[in-house]
This record gives structure tokens, C-alpha cells and sequence, in this order.
């Protein structure tokens, strides 16, 4: 067994700190903060390390790291010809990761705190060695190549369009009850009074209803509603006693139709995306 005296020395920089323990409690430790940086890791030793689908971790000075318990039973594998990774030798938690590369800070696994940290995930790094079945779908930057932080070209994030519906508006004889009818579609109430109603749809669009005649029968509605998964949403209707029509095809989509309480007939599709964010 091996212990790295930096790991055992006591921090001694004023500042708030957290504390962090393996699975088994034997090991426990505490961070000054601040923090250096912090990181979603794709390497492929981080995945069988873990045996996860990417680790995260945060860079601390190493003067500000502070092992507080379980210096008999942390052990040191040396996984590289530069770096070496500390894990309980009770319970198996990897907790550490240093190298002769960066000797001044080490890295710490962010899901072995008991409490916040002072930053979020910044970045995924070494992105470029992820696993073919890791989804993801943030907007972070991709690092990767033979220092794995290296801007990958081609890579980046693809931002979500900048511009989105803002209102769409509807008079309906009866506001509040219309209003309970999208609110069982999944929309959020934001205001809910006799002569204004206010929804919010996914991607921040408003439905506002406000008072006005019936519309004439099987008007359809100037807007029409999209759903992830077209079958439990019609099923789900169904349950909720919406009587939605049968699924059927149309030239882009599948879709159904439910009759509002203000007479509208409100068309929802089947998911249009083009797969990039939104
Ligand atoms: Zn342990
Ligand atoms: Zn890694």
C-alpha cells in the first residue's frame, strides 16, 4: 500500500471546504476551495477504472487537499508511466488521480463529495475516446485528441436555433376550462383566471386564451402540438377521457386529433426534429 504524503498533508488555506468519502466511509478526505477546473473524462481507462460510461472529476491544488482518514487503506495503482490512481482498498471507490505531468494539483472524482463544489462540469475531455453507446446531448465543450483537451474539429455542440415562437393566442368561450384541457396535454398553468388563461409549451412557447365567441364547428386551431411519443400520448389521453381520434398518417407525420372544450379541434403530430438540439 502506498500513500502520497500531499495526500495526507493538512490544508492550511483559509476558504470553505468539503468533504468526501468512499463508498465504505474509510476513506474520507476534504477540498478547500477553490476548485481549478472540472470535467467530464472519455478516456478509456477512466470507463474500465469505473466501469462507467465517463467520469467526472475536479482539479484541486494539491495543497488544498487534505486526506483526513483511511491513509492505511487507500492504495496507489500506478496506471500509466505518469499517472496513478488511489482507490479505497476496502470497498473498491477510486478517489484520486495524479500525475508527473500536472505534480502541483490532483484530480478528485466529483461523485465521492458530500456536497457541492464551487463550479459545474465544464467540459468533456478526451471526448474523442468516448464509448460508441454514450449519448450525449449537452452543450459543453468537446476536448479530445493526444492531450485529450485539445478543440476537436467538427465536434463542437451544435447550439439550438436561436429564435422560438414567442405567443399564439386563442379566443375561446370558456377560458377557464379550455385552460384545464391543455394543462392535461402536458402544458404548464401559469395563470389560470376566468378571463385569461396562460400555458406554457415545451421550449418556452405561450398559449394564451383569452375570452371571445365559439369558434364554428370543427374550426381547427391555428396551432398544432408535437409529442415525443406519439402512441403513449394517445394512450394517455384516452385514460385522461379526452376521446382523441384514431392515430393516421399524413404526408410528414402520424398524428391525432381532441376536440377542446371551446369547440377547436387541435391537431398533435408526431415529433418533427431534425435530431439536432432544440
Ligand atoms: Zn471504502
Ligand atoms: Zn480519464
Amino acid at each position: 500500500m502506498e500513500t502520497s504524503s500531499a495526500l495526507g498533508a493538512q490544508s492550511t488555506v483559509p476558504g470553505a471546504s468539503v468533504t468526501g468519502t468512499c463508498l465504505c466511509g474509510a476513506v474520507r478526505f476534504r477540498v478547500t476551495l477553490p476548485t481549478l477546473f472540472c470535467a467530464h473524462c472519455h478516456c478509456s481507462m477512466c470507463r474500465r477504472n469505473h466501469g462507467a460510461a465517463y467520469v467526472t472529476w475536479f482539479g484541486i491544488a494539491r495543497e488544498r487537499l487534505a486526506l483526513e482518514a483511511g491513509a492505511d487503506v487507500l492504495v496507489r495503482h500506478a496506471s500509466s508511466e505518469h499517472g496513478s490512481r488511489s482507490f479505497c482498498g476496502r470497498c473498491g471507490s477510486s478517489l484520486f488521480c495524479e500525475s508527473t505531468r500536472h505534480p502541483d494539483h490532483v484530480d478528485v472524482v466529483l461523485a465521492s463529495m458530500l456536497g457541492p463544489i464551487d463550479r459545474a462540469p465544464a467540459m468533456h475531455v478526451y471526448f474523442d475516446s468516448r464509448a460508441d453507446w454514450t449519448d450525449v446531448r449537452d452543450e459543453l465543450p468537446r476536448l479530445g485528441g493526444v492531450s485529450g483537451v485539445e478543440l476537436l474539429a467538427g465536434q463542437q455542440p451544435e447550439p439550438r436555433p436561436g429564435t422560438w415562437v414567442g405567443h399564439v393566442m386563442l379566443a375561446v368561450p370558456d377560458v377557464e376550462k379550455t385552460g384545464a384541457f391543455f394543462a392535461a396535454l402536458g402544458m404548464r398553468v401559469l395563470e389560470a383566471r376566468p378571463d385569461f388563461g396562460l400555458l406554457e409549451l415545451r421550449g418556452g412557447t405561450h398559449l394564451l386564451l383569452f375570452p371571445g365567441e365559439a369558434p364554428v364547428r370543427g374550426s381547427v386551431a391555428p396551432f398544432d402540438l408535437m409529442v415525443e411519443d406519439l402512441a403513449a400520448s394517445h394512450a394517455r389521453f384516452t385514460a385522461a377521457g379526452l376521446a382523441p381520434s384514431a392515430i393516421e398518417p399524413n404526408p410528414h407525420h402520424r398524428a391525432f386529433t381532441l376536440v377542446a372544450p371551446s369547440g377547436h379541434a387541435v391537431v398533435v403530430q408526431s415529433d418533427h426534429a431534425s435530431g439536432k438540439p432544440v
